[in-house]
C-alpha cells in the first residue's frame, strides 16, 4: 500500500478506533461455494485472523474502487477478473465500513502481494466460521453469507412504461429504448434481495410493437416476447431462478406477479424501479 491522509485511526461515535479517515471497503470475493479469505500478517491490527482483503479509502473514492484498488494491492487478484453483485454497508457514526460482494469465474490462483498479508485462500463458505476470524468480519459474516447470490432484475417493458405519463402511446419502441437506456445507465439499486446496494444484471423483456428494438449497444439483455407478453417473462424468469440467483421481477400485473413468484421470484413494483432510474434523456 502507498501511505496517505486517508491512511489513520479514528473513532466512531460508538467508540471504537478503526483505520481509514474516510472510512474503509473490503472485498468478498465467490465462486462456486467459496469465499476468498486473506489471513492476516501478525503485525497487521487482529494479526493472524482471517478476513477479507481491504483497507483504507481515499477522499472521494468509492467504495467499490476502494475495495478492488486493496485486494489488488494487497494480493495478486486482477481485480479486472471481479464481477461486482452488491455491497453491504456498516454505519458506525462517523465511520463505515463497505463490503463489496462480488464473483470471480474461477477459483483463481491468489498469492498475498503486501506486508499485510501472509496469505490467501478459498475457503467452502460452511468453514469460514470455523476459521479464527478477525472479529468485524465474524460479526458481518451471519449477513454477508446471505449475500452470495447473482442479483438478476427482470423488467416487463410495457407494465412499467404503462405506469408513467412519458408519452409512450405515441411511440412504443422509442418508449422501451429510453427504459432500456436508463436501466443501462443504473449503477447501483437500494432494496434489492438482502443488499444495501445491489448491482443486478438487466433483463427488459418487450413486446408487441416494442420487440425490435435490441439492446442497442447497452449492457441490458433484451428479451423479444415471439408470443404473449406474460408467457416470455414466465419463461425468462424460470430460466433465471437457482438457488445462488436472487431473481427480482418488475411489474405490476397481479397475475404475472403470482406466476413468477410461483417460479421462485421476488416481485417489485414499477414504482420502486422508476425510483431507481437516472433521469431519461
Ligand atoms: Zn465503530
Amino acid at each position: 500500500m502507498t501511505w496517505g491522509e486517508a491512511d489513520r485511526f479514528v473513532r466512531c461515535a460508538q467508540g471504537h478506533v478503526h483505520w481509514g479517515r474516510y472510512g474503509a471497503a473490503g472485498l468478498l470475493a465467490h465462486h462456486d461455494g467459496h469465499v476468498l479469505l486473506q489471513h492476516r500478517a501478525k503485525l497487521t491490527i487482529g494479526g493472524g485472523t482471517w478476513g477479507v482483503f481491504g483497507g483504507a479509502r481515499n477522499r472521494d473514492e468509492e467504495p467499490v474502487a476502494a475495495a478492488l484498488r486493496e485486494t489488488a494491492e494487497e494480493s495478486t487478484l486482477d481485480a479486472g477478473e471481479i464481477t461486482v453483485r452488491g455491497l453491504m454497508h456498516e454505519d458506525h457514526g462517523g465511520w463505515g465500513y463497505d463490503t463489496v460482494i462480488g464473483t470471480a469465474p474461477a477459483l483463481l490462483h491468489v498469492r498475498p502481494a503486501s506486508w499485510e498479508s501472509r496469505d490467501a485462500a478459498w475457503v467452502p463458505v460452511e468453514d469460514v466460521a470455523g476459521h479464527n476470524l478477525f472479529e468485524p468480519f465474524a460479526n458481518a459474516w451471519p449477513r454477508l453469507r446471505g449475500c452470495l447470490r447473482r442479483p438478476v432484475l427482470v423488467v416487463d417493458a410495457a407494465n412499467v412504461m404503462g405506469s408513467r405519463a412519458d408519452g409512450w402511446w405515441r411511440d412504443r419502441p422509442g418508449a422501451a429504448a429510453r427504459l432500456r437506456d436508463q436501466l443501462d445507465a443504473v449503477d447501483g439499486v437500494t432494496g434489492m434481495g438482502p443488499f444495501d446496494v445491489a448491482y443486478p444484471e438487466k433483463v427488459l423483456v418487450v413486446e408487441g410493437k416494442a420487440r425490435d428494438i435490441g439492446a442497442g449497444g447497452t449492457s441490458v439483455r433484451v428479451v423479444a416476447a415471439r408470443g404473449d407478453g406474460d408467457d416470455e417473462i414466465v419463461a425468462t424468469v424460470a430460466s433465471v431462478v437457482a438457488p445462488d440467483v436472487e431473481c427480482v421481477v418488475v411489474t405490476a400485473d397481479r397475475e404475472l406477479r403470482r406466476r413468477c413468484a410461483a417460479e421462485g421470484a421476488t416481485v417489485a413494483g414499477p414504482r420502486w424501479l422508476l425510483s431507481q432510474l437516472p433521469p431519461a434523456h
